[in-house]
């Protein structure tokens, strides 16, 4: 007892370290529990049906020609999937949901999309006469994909397994 009475500094000391510690752990659990919960959010919302046909649609275009018009229904939905893309390329960016989780789910499907995206942005961009990238978070995200390397038997594998990516189109699928 003498030694607390003769220690209290001390002991205040620590215990306000302890309570320190404990707030900052539970800040960090609350922080990542919100990512993925904003990881979940936008995962669902790129699985919506109207934005895998917009993908669906993106793996028909191979030049500019190809690029459904700027007032077709089909326009508009490889345009929504995009801006998915593009929403999911801005949060990573800004450490709102976690990179690695978006990436492992993602990487295969956005690099499948990835020479399709770039024709149909480049339309857009000379049909507004506009030099700036119409999605500039998705062209971040592409980049990022195409050097991504899963710690998952779609990339690590002798023989690649398919990708456990969702949403993109069975067949044309190419892994590398
Ligand atoms: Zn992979």
């Amino acid at each position: 007892m003498s030694w607390l009475t003769n220690n209290k500094d001390v002991v205040g000391i620590g215990l306000a370290l302890i309570g320190l510690l404990v707030t900052a752990y539970t800040v960090r659990l609350a922080r990542s529990a919100q990512r993925r919960d904003g990881f979940m959010r936008i995962h669902e919302a790129l699985l919506a049906p109207d934005v895998q046909e917009g993908r669906r649609l993106l793996f028909g275009i191979g030049s500019l020609d190809d690029v459904p018009a700027g007032d077709s229904r089909e326009h508009q939905l490889i345009n929504r999937s995009l801006a998915m893309y593009d929403t999911l390329g801005y949060y990573v960016r800004q450490h709102h949901i976690d990179r690695r989780a978006a990436l492992d789910v993602w990487h295969h499907s956005l690099r499948e999309v990835t020479s399709p995206a770039r024709v149909f942005c480049d339309a857009r961009k000379s049909a507004r006469g506009s030099g700036s990238h119409p999605f500039p978070d998705l062209e971040w995200l592409l980049a990022e994909a195409s050097s991504y390397r899963a710690r998952r038997d779609c990339c690590t594998a002798a023989t690649p397994t398919a990708s456990p990516t969702i949403g993109s189109v069975p067949n044309k699928r190419t892994h590398d």
